[in-house]
């Protein structure tokens, strides 16, 4: 089968959905080929622009702290402007969308994890506030009986050692639930069934009978898969009450909402969408790529375009493969910038503080974000590169992992030709 795009992105993770949804409003005819869901599934559906500096020293003020990173950075090579527009980008998406993602002004939000430590990031859905937990003295931490990724008491252990909680009440509240007594459950299992309407009914029945009126509840992200956030405003004008949902182990409810959320975004601006494929080799004559191939069950598909978004993650998403001594991405092969003597790829302590340079293995490119040789040559002219594939930048350690994706998915849609 031939197909004729302007624009084929490659992977389906954070990165490749707002890069086809960028390209997209600027009415490229665009095709998202992905093999994977990619880390939004796993990760906690929030947006760390740059939280952690050397040493994990913890940042406040993102902005300040951008304009001192290495010069390779993403960050510096597409500079603040570009980063506020893509922001601004993804804000307005997801507003449109009915899923709106807030930030706090210029500073990074310390969000409230499972085991009760706080966590910078920037920009989070807007049911995940934490505001109201500063404002009020009670709180109360809401757990579901068989609920095994998330613990009411574990969390109650961590708060309760935060100076920034101190002086708070907390009580825990299980409610009762919906299956046989002997289940195991995640909270994606139950948000599951909370949205279809026996389960929306059998959450609005336990939260009546179990929750006083006007409280602030912690929970898990019990209130559905679906990216509205309708039960949670019902809850709020019918009794008060505010819920924050805090991130879960994976499988990530927050993760797949917005996932969720940016492919129905993607499928109403009309992008073509194939799943479970990988694209598997290339057409490249001149420094020019004009087509893609995939390959599932032996046979051979062929897609063109004018120009290609590859979006497909480092070593985790699959972008990226590591040999004896080198390293390279895998669709057309090309090297990573790494050590000659692999014993230099990472410390020699694991979790120490100090940082493995393979973290920020990836491909080198210029500010059009195209990948570039050693000596700077331009490698593809009409192929660019975004987010976890991308060189110079540790999403781990800074924190970084899906602003910069956002950055460079929007920055690579917005250099495409005529764009
Ligand atoms: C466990 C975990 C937790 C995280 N938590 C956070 C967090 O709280 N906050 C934050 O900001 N960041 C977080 N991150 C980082 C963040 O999720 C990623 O850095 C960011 O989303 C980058 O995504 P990506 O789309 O570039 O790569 P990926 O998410 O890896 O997606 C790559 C996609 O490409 C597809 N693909 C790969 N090769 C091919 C091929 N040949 N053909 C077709 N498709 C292909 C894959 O299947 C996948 O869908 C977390 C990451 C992990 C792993």
């Amino acid at each position: 089968m031939k197909s004729e795009y302007d624009l084929i992105v490659v992977g389906g993770g954070f990165t490749g959905l707002i890069a086809a949804l960028a390209a997209a409003e600027s009415n490229k005819k665009t095709l998202l080929i992905t093999f994977g869901a990619g880390s939004l599934a796993v990760g906690g559906g929030i947006v760390d622009l740059l939280g952690a500096g050397e040493n994990n020293r913890l940042i406040l003020s993102p902005f300040e702290e951008i304009r001192e990173l290495p010069e390779n950075h993403p960050y510096s090579l597409l500079g603040l402007d570009k980063i506020r527009q893509a922001l601004a980008f993804f804000e307005r998406i997801t507003r449109e969308g009915g899923y709106p993602y807030v930030a706090n002004g210029d500073k990074n939000t310390f969000m409230v994890t499972p085991i009760g430590k706080l966590k910078p990031t920037y920009m989070f859905y807007e049911g995940q506030r934490p505001d109201i937990l500063k404002e009020s003295r009670d709180i109360i931490i809401l757990g579901v009986s068989g609920l095994k990724d998330f613990f009411p008491e574990l969390l109650l252990n961590g708060l309760s050692r935060q100076p920034l909680f101190k002086g708070k009440r907390f009580k825990v509240i299980t409610l009762p639930s919906p299956f046989r007594k002997d289940w195991d459950l995640s909270a994606f299992e139950i948000s599951a069934f909370v949205t279809r309407d026996e389960g929306r009914d059998w959450f609005k029945r336990v939260f009546k009978d179990n929750i006083p009126k006007n409280a602030a509840v912690l929970s898990p992200p019990l209130l559905g898969i679906e990216p509205d956030g309708s039960l949670r405003r019902e809850l709020k004008d019918s009794y008060g009450t505010a819920i924050i949902e805090t991130a879960t182990l994976p499988p990530s409810v927050l993760g797949i909402r917005l996932r969720k959320l940016l492919t129905d975004l993607l499928k109403a601006k009309g992008v073509a969408i194939i799943e479970a494929a990988k694209v598997t080799g290339n057409e490249v004559k001149n420094k020019i790529c004009s087509a893609l191939f995939t390959s599932d069950n032996k046979r051979l598909r062929r897609y063109e375009a004018k120009e290609f978004i590859i979006a497909t993650g480092g070593f985790f998403g699959g972008g990226a493969v590591s040999l004896p001594g080198k390293a390279h991405e895998m669709i057309f092969n090309i090297d990573l910038d790494v050590p000659l003597f692999q014993e230099e790829w990472s410390k020699n302590k694991l979790l120490g503080v100090e940082r493995h340079p393979f973290g920020s293995f990836g491909v080198k490119t210029d500010s059009d974000l195209r990948a570039i040789d050693n000596s700077g040559e331009i490698i593809l002219e009409n192929v660019r590169f975004a987010g976890r594939i991308l060189s110079g930048y540790d999403f781990a350690a800074e924190k970084s992992g899906n602003g910069v994706a956002l950055l460079t998915a929007y920055a690579a849609a917005k250099s495409l030709n005529n764009a």
